[in-house]
């Protein structure tokens, strides 16, 4: 390798699971097809892989004996396939909004299995969450008063939790502090039409550590709750389980070795999201639940001996593999003798950090649309959206394409399921929206496009 093109070397290929990896390289012609069809970006959705990730996670927990209840964190990913797909293997649901409610209701999901922690709910929310009895994460203290107020004087028990902001997420606006909790406790305990049912919280960052350290105040919670009376069943401890998007080692080496002049803007971005993770869902769950808590016991041996089930909402995790999104490239655009530019068709917001001021380090996927020159040369390139902002860019990140893109060849990213797909999605320049469509197996086992739309799926 010449050094002119030593950064190929440091690549960031994702891992992939084989459904995608077929897609990509024997079923190629179907996917120029699919693009040409649906129009770029085209996100592709595989319910089933939420299922192996659920099953994943399920194994830890039996294997350690916790009881347990996992609910899909619904916000990550607009698509009611996954949400159907969370219900059909027995999760639960966590519902962010009155739309994702809405949609879990009409998927069939009863209010048992639904939790809302999420912390901005409007009291058109609250209510249709009460309607259905839905376990409500309560936050902050005055949450409980509305709630309260809103309770019809004849309803049964409504299950809630209170959401505690533990001592290392000190600058966090979510959450009360252990005080406050006990002073929620003291509200609750004059008042039948509430139950409460346990504590709940949801930390920034994906440290296992961390969530042993609130496990730990959430257990001197649990105790002075039923000192006062309660019986709390559970202790729910969030989402925030990583994925591994790129090999670790790679990712290392990758961070070591770049450079601001690695960036179009010569900016190397303060923070990234850790793709390069060294543990799985699965591991971290299985440390989180080893972990001595205190005295010699685990996290596992706390809750089994407190009968207490452990709570959590995944968001990204049970979406890891669950996803890609597919660009048309329009346009390759030399900038200088090195350095050039790849357009991409319709709009940049998907499998993009740039509008965090972050990166997405995982290298997007060519597949050419017809079989490479022997002789084509490698090229640098960022990727820029098909607007009119100089700033509207998919990667500040020069990347290195050992065969040189084409106009009419694919760029797909892969593993964008979790907020890589839909979070910022707009119909700037009145692009349409992008279309996103379930990959299911035709009879014959072949890769067939479903609508993602509930009542098809
Ligand atoms: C977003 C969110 C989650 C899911 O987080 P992930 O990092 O995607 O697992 C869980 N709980 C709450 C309260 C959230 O806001």
């Amino acid at each position: 390798m010449t050094l002119h093109c030593q950064k190929i070397g440091h690549g960031l290929p994702p891992i992939l699971r084989s459904a995608t990896a077929d897609l990509l390289t024997i079923h190629g012609p179907l996917l120029f097809d699919w693009a040409a069809r649906h129009g770029s970006p085209l996100n592709l959705v595989w319910p089933d892989a939420l299922q192996e990730n659920l099953a994943a996670l399920k194994g830890v927990l039996t294997d350690c004996r916790v009881e347990h209840a996992i609910y899909y964190g619904a916000k990550v990913n607009k698509s009611p396939g996954l949400m159907q797909a969370a219900l059909s293997a027995g999760a639960g649901l966590d519902v962010s909004s009155l739309y994702e409610l809405r949609d879990a209701r009409l998927l069939g999901a009863e209010g048992v299995r639904l939790v809302a922690t999420g912390p901005a709910k409007t009291g058109a929310f609250h209510q249709e969450l009460i309607d259905c009895n839905a376990l409500i994460s309560v936050d902050p203290p005055g949450r409980l008063e509305d709630l309260i107020h809103g309770l019809p004087a004849d309803v049964g028990p409504q299950p809630i939790l209170l959401r505690l902001r533990p001592r290392n997420q000190s600058k966090s606006r979510f959450g009360m502090p252990a005080d406050a909790v006990v002073h929620c406790l003291a509200r609750l305990a004059g008042e039948s039409r509430l139950r409460f049912d346990g504590l709940n919280f949801h930390l920034s960052g994906y440290l296992w550590e961390t969530r042993v350290a609130a496990l730990s105040e959430a257990a001197d919670l649990i105790a002075e709750a039923r000192r006062m009376g309660f019986s709390p069943r559970m202790i729910d401890i969030g989402g925030g389980l990583p994925i591994q998007y790129v090999d670790r080692a790679r990712y290392e080496a990758h961070l070591a070795a770049q450079a601001p002049e690695d960036y179009r803007n010569g900016k190397i971005p303060d923070s990234f999201y850790p793709y390069g993770s060294n543990l799985s869902a699965a591991d971290w769950l299985h440390r989180l639940l080893e972990a001595e808590m205190s005295q010699g016991r685990s996290v596992a041996g706390y809750l089994a001996r407190e009968g207490l089930t452990l709570a959590m909402e995944p968001g990204r995790a049970l979406a890891d593999q669950a996803a890609i999104t597919v660009f048309l490239i329009s346009r390759v655009k030399a900038l200088g003798p090195d350095s050039h530019v790849i357009f991409v068709e319709g709009s940049s917001f998907s499998a993009c950090e740039t509008w965090f001021a972050s990166e997405f380090l995982v290298d997007p996927i060519l597949v050419p649309a017809t079989r490479p020159a022997a002789q084509s040369p490698p090229i640098r390139a960022y990727l820029a959206g098909h607007s009119c902002l100089d700033e509207d860019v998919l990667s500040n990140r020069w990347l290195s394409f050992p065969i040189a893109p084409h106009a009419g060849d694919l760029l797909v990213y892969a593993n964008t399921g979790g907020y890589q797909m839909d979070l910022l999605e707009n119909e700037f320049h009145r692009h349409a929206m992008p279309a996103r469509l379930c990959v299911v197996k035709d009879a014959e086992g072949h890769p067939i496009l479903v609508p993602d739309t509930i009542g098809e799926v």
